[in-house]
């Protein structure tokens, strides 16, 4: 399958590796909008959270538990946000559904902006 994250589990892909075990990947975004950026992904390729389902929920409750644990190792104590952009009027961009962990910056609320 063509796709880009993917490759970046399987090395075809060059990333800035934070964590990984059997079920999920965590990597630093190539492009971050805070000074604290970075992805996890289930290894399992679902396309958007619109395609979550009683059958592969599980892993996405082990990312948040990922999230948690990384949060606490690098000491994200002042906050952090979790984002899912689902769909194209969310922007989103690559196909393989993402967990965007932004940090280190108070951030205002908006819909036109994550950040
Ligand atoms: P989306 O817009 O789909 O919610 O988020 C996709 C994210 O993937 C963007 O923040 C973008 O910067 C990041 N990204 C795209 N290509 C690469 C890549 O090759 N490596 C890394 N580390 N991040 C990428
Ligand atoms: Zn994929």
């Amino acid at each position: 399958m063509d796709c880009l994250f993917c490759k970046i589990i399987n090395g075809e892909i060059p990333s800035k590796k934070i964590y990984e075990d059997e079920k999920v990947y965590a990597f630093y975004d190539i492009s971050p909008i805070a000074p604290v950026h970075f992805l996890v992904i289930p290894k399992e390729h679902i396309s958007c959270a619109s395609d979550i389902t009683p059958e592969n929920s599980a892993v996405i409750a082990h990312v948040f538990e990922v999230i948690a644990h990384l949060a606490k190792e690098l000491k994200l104590e002042n906050g952090y946000r979790v984002i899912t952009n689902n769909g194209d009027d969310a922007g989103q961009t690559v196909k393989h559904i993402h967990f965007h962990v932004i940090a280190g910056k108070q951030m205002g609320w908006s819909a036109e902006q994550g950040a």
